[in-house]
């Protein structure tokens, strides 16, 4: 494949993404953030095996299509990277992915009880997220997507959504940059710590498709503004 340099200005922002996501409780110890590599159609930049918080540039690696590393010093790199090569694969519509474990969202995928838009800054959740159960097809495991059979049939339950909540396990959120990944996976969050307060209350009065895709859109356009806030309160 290549050994060329990586993107100086992805690099930076991935790494901006890492320390953010953390910074905002989306990522602890785990978890991980990608982005596509506009330069080599398959390939993405991600992490080695590091806590998000400590990430800096020197860590980032290109991974091929295989989810395995492709040119520079090797490393340890995550388990799950098959989340990213396997959905980078079959949307072609998206540049960056988010997998985490945040804790609000895990409710959700272990209940009966959708997670579903209830506020304008979560239109993106569109008709709500879909449920990846590993044992469907894999039967009893660890719950890591650790080959990419296992990545494949992660994507193929996402689908065209934004969103995919892993039973047991976390969640994915996908997005046209990684600017947007960052925005929508903080949301996420922020989405489901309001659906765990509303729901005990009462009916949910969720956003209808059409408001989610016309709030989506409104939304889309101020991720600037979110992400130069969240990088300037870092150390
Ligand atoms: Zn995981």
């Amino acid at each position: 494949m290549t050994d060329a340099p990586l993107p100086a200005p992805l690099v930076g922002d991935l790494v901006l993404a890492n320390r953010i996501l953390a910074a905002n409780g989306v990522l602890d110890a785990f978890g991980h953030v990608s982005v596509r590599d506009p330069a080599h159609p398959g390939c993405f930049l991600l992490s080695r095996s590091r806590a998000p918080a400590d990430v800096e540039a020197a860590d980032i690696r290109r991974f091929g299509p295989d989810g395995e590393q492709v040119g520079g010093p090797p490393v340890k790199p995550y388990l799950e990277r098959f989340i990213h090569s396997e959905i980078y694969a079959t949307r072609p519509d998206i540049a960056a992915i988010v997998h985490s474990h945040s804790p609000s969202v895990l409710p959700f995928g272990v209940t009966g009880t959708a997670l579903k838009p209830l506020c304008h800054v979560c239109g993106f959740l569109g008709e709500g997220a879909p449920i990846f159960d590993t044992r469907t097809e894999f039967g009893d495991t660890d719950l890591l997507i650790r080959n990419r059979a296992m990545g494949r049939a992660l994507a193929r339950n996402l689908g065209g959504a934004s969103s995919l909540l892993m039973r047991g396990h976390g969640s994915v959120v996908v997005a046209e940059s990684v600017r947007e990944a960052v925005f929508r996976a903080v949301y996420l969050e922020h989405n489901a710590k309001l659906a765990l307060a509303s729901v005990p209350l009462g009916p949910v009065n969720y956003l209808t498709p059409g408001e989610a895709t016309l709030a989506a859109a409104t939304t889309s356009a101020t991720i600037d503004r979110a992400w130069d806030h969240w990088a300037a309160a870092l150390d």
